[in-house]
């Protein structure tokens, strides 16, 4: 569109996680999904079509099963189902293909000095190595949102009471049980099973739920979404992480107990006899609890919370590999896996990014909330769309009042069909900043956000944020002020996606 860009980072791997495991794309009906977001699994199409792209395993013998469409749509040219470094490579290709400038490594400086306004107008942001960057328009593409922060843009952390707007899944939402992801059995959160003095285990809060749907600061959990193999010759043994304490686990042995062995259920494959392993059950990768904190936190603080993901998971599936505590069918069926040795390969085969599922969420010109989420609405300006399920994952795990634990804020609810994201929800109020688009950390309720955080739709919203940017500084206004009907013409120009 003719104009420059610069993008700081403060990573060094592009693509967050569509690069960072979370390769079985969540994407609900792929019709929606139109632009540079397309072209993006459009390239993957390309990359799989390679024969030297199948090296641990042939293309036919590939499973091909992606959520609802194949994962190779040989008529849509599209590739939905991915491994990690073919995604970077797709990112990689872009930045070089229109000579990007790429800043790696560079983190805002947070303080009061880090960003310089004039009047609601970003003037420039300094990084913590000292080097500042003008522009005209800033885009927040993080997923926590620590310019937006300090630009003085107001935002919300946790859930909102379903009073708020008027939700129905926002909030606390005890005995709620929309997907596989709670006790199904009665398992007994205390230290010697059914005696309170002996103390809760590990992993279970002491106190909550909370009133169902009142809200509070809780975060849904985050995970890293792994890439493993079960190929001998790419597979790298789950490692023994420091400080390793099996007893952290006794719970998932009593789910075991139970007889439970869904064990496998999210052990997604992804091409080359790999997968993209999410949570799944009641006891799993997601780390319950663990992130409250972590939107608003420091730079070190958010580094120890990651780390302290790093090491429970990692934990977890040593345990289950190796822990005589695991049931030998489970154990022996685990230990066929490990960490694909050809991925990460600067991380000890762990993925450089960890899965943040939400963090803040601007309170901008418009909120999206559940009934546009849900298709029920018709918003103003549509820039995008999204179709995936509102989709929380647990917040909290807790002891119910009959003495056994339990976990909340697990949601699933459908779509009655696609619903369109409207322009607002990437716009701060222009009092606030008049130069700045959020398009990842957007301004929408906890629950509308469950289905808007889906990967493709960032990619989308980034691209029409970046349209907006652009027409803004053509037409000399405020992105608040942009005509509409010029921004959609182009947006429409462009292959995306705003109604059906
Ligand atoms: C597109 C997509 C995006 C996702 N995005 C993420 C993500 O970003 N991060 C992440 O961590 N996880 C994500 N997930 C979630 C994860 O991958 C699982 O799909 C999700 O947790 C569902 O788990 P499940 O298999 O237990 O349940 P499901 O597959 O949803 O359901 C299992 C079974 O239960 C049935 N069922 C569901 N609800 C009910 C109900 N209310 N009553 C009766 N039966 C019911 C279903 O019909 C199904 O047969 C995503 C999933 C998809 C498909």
């Amino acid at each position: 569109m003719g104009k420059s860009v610069l993008i700081v980072s403060p990573d060094k791997h592009l693509g967050g996680l569509s690069s960072g495991g979370l390769g079985f794309t969540d994407t609900g009906n792929k019709e929606v999904i139109g632009g540079l977001s397309r072209e993006f699994y459009q390239r993957l199409y390309q990359h799989y079509q390679q024969d030297s792209a199948w090296k641990w395993q042939k293309r036919d013998e590939y499973g091909n099963k992606g959520q609802g469409t194949p994962a190779i749509d040989g008529n849509a040219r599209t590739m939905w189902i991915f491994e990690p470094h073919a995604a970077e490579q797709v990112f990689e290709d872009f930045v070089r293909e229109n000579k990007l400038t790429v800043y790696r490594n560079e983190w805002l400086d947070r303080s009061s000095k880090g960003v310089t306004k004039k009047g609601s107008a970003i003037q420039s942001f300094r990084t913590l190595s000292g080097q500042i960057y003008e522009g005209k328009m800033f885009i927040d593409a993080t997923y926590e949102g620590d310019l937006m922060a300090a630009a003085g843009v107001r935002y919300h952390v946790g859930r909102e009471a379903n009073s708020v707007y008027g939700e129905t899944w926002n909030g606390v939402q005890p005995n709620v049980f929309q997907h596989g992801h709670y006790f199904k059995a009665n398992v007994s959160p205390y230290k010697v099973p059914g005696d309170p003095k002996s103390g809760l285990l590990p992993e279970i809060a002491p106190d909550g739920p909370g009133e169902k749907g009142a809200g509070d600061h809780k975060i849904q959990a985050y995970c890293f979404r792994m890439c493993m193999t079960n190929n001998p010759e790419n597979r790298v043994p789950f490692p023994k992480p420091e400080g390793y304490d099996p007893t952290r686990y006794e719970l998932l042995g009593r789910v075991f107990d139970s007889g439970w062995r869904e064990t496998f259920q999210k052990f997604d494959p992804i091409p080359n006899r790999k997968t993209d392993t999410n949570n799944h059950g009641p006891f799993s990768s997601d780390y319950l609890g663990k992130n409250y904190d972590y939107p608003d936190a420091t730079y070190d603080r958010r580094r120890q919370i990651i780390r302290d993901h790093q090491l429970y998971q990692q934990g977890l599936l040593y345990f289950m590999a190796n822990d005589k505590r695991v049931p030998d069918d489970v154990r022996q069926a685990v230990s066929q896996w490990g960490l694909a040795k050809d991925e990460f390969t600067d991380n000890g085969n762990w993925p450089h990014q960890i899965y943040v599922r939400e963090a803040r969420r601007m309170l901008g010109m418009f909120v999206m909330k559940e009934a546009d989420a849900l298709g029920k609405t018709d918003v103003p300006q549509p820039i995008g769309m999204g179709s995936y399920a509102l989709d929380a994952h647990n917040a909290q795990r807790y002891v119910r009042p009959d003495g056994f634990v339990q976990n909340e804020g697990d949601i699933g609810v459908h779509p009655d069909k696609p619903y369109s994201i409207s322009y607002g929800s990437i716009l701060p109020k222009e009092s606030e900043c008049n130069n700045l688009l959020v398009p990842v950390c957007v301004s929408s309720s906890h629950i509308a956000y469950g289905s808007i955080r889906m990967e493709p739709v960032f990619m989308i919203l980034g691209q029409s944020a970046a349209t907006a940017a652009v027409l803004s500084i053509d037409n000399k206004v405020a992105p608040q002020r942009l005509p509409y009907a010029t921004l959609k013409a182009v947006l429409l120009k462009d292959q995306q996606r705003l109604t059906l």
